[in-house]
């Protein structure tokens, strides 16, 4: 182990999240952090892998909110994740990151819940949408969601939502969005699905690994 000190004051974060991080008594970042957020916060596609636990959430959760324009209730980030239980924590992560910015609004869309309430809240605005493949088809299909202001598309477990068979839902979700725009891809695995979706939907990105040390 390296004393190199990864404290998140070491980039250019806006202060409200370095004031929170220290209230959230994140000290430091943790080894994907420190290798995915510089590359992201310079503007860069990154595929991102690292076992769970590692903190990949506050990787992209960060990135995105250094970027967002609160003034702008458009839709800035798009997070996909495989299930309805992930994209709540991932939800719930990035509240907790943005507990000191005003008026940040994050939205999940999942199934399993009245479609109703989620065009009634859409309506109002949401900086940040996290959700599942089948409802955000089902919200694009609608016209109910607009991504055409959208910077940041994530792709949370990545690996898991090739396993699950969301392949051809993730590729209809991003025809529908701008191509100009940031897309990472974060995963515990590698496999050959991923570089290949990799390659597809990404320009010119980074790859980081952190490796398990035993
Ligand atoms: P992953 O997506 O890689 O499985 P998570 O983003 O869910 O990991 O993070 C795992 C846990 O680590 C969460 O409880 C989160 O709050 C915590 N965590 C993330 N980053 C840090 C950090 N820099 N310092 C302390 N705890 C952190
Ligand atoms: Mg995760």
């Amino acid at each position: 182990m390296s004393n190199q000190s990864n404290a998140f004051n070491q980039l250019s974060l806006p202060k409200s999240l370095l004031d929170n991080l220290e209230s959230m008594q994140y000290s430091q970042m943790t080894p994907i952090q420190a290798l995915t957020l510089p590359a992201i916060l310079s503007g860069k596609d990154v595929v991102a892998k690292a076992k769970t636990g590692s903190g990949k959430t506050a990787a992209f959760g960060l990135g995105i909110l250094s970027k967002l324009n609160v003034d702008s209730y458009a839709t800035q980030a798009l997070v996909i994740c495989p299930t309805r239980e992930l994209a709540e924590q991932v939800a719930n992560e990035l509240r907790r990151l943005a507990r000191l910015i005003n008026n940040i609004k994050i939205l999940t869309l999942c199934g399993g819940q009245p479609i109703i309430h989620q065009v009634n809240s859409l309506a109002h605005g949401a900086h940040i949408v996290v959700g599942t493949p089948g409802r955000l088809l089902d919200h694009i299909q609608r016209q109910t969601v607009n991504f055409d202001a959208l910077q940041f598309l994530v792709l949370d477990e990545a690996d898991r939502m090739l396993d699950m068979g969301f392949e051809d839902d993730m590729m209809h979700i991003i025809k529908h969005i701008p191509s100009q725009k940031q897309t990472l891809l974060f995963s515990a695995t590698y496999p050959d699905s991923i570089e290949k979706m990799s390659t597809r939907i990404q320009t010119q990105p980074e790859f980081i690994t952190v490796d398990e040390v035993n």
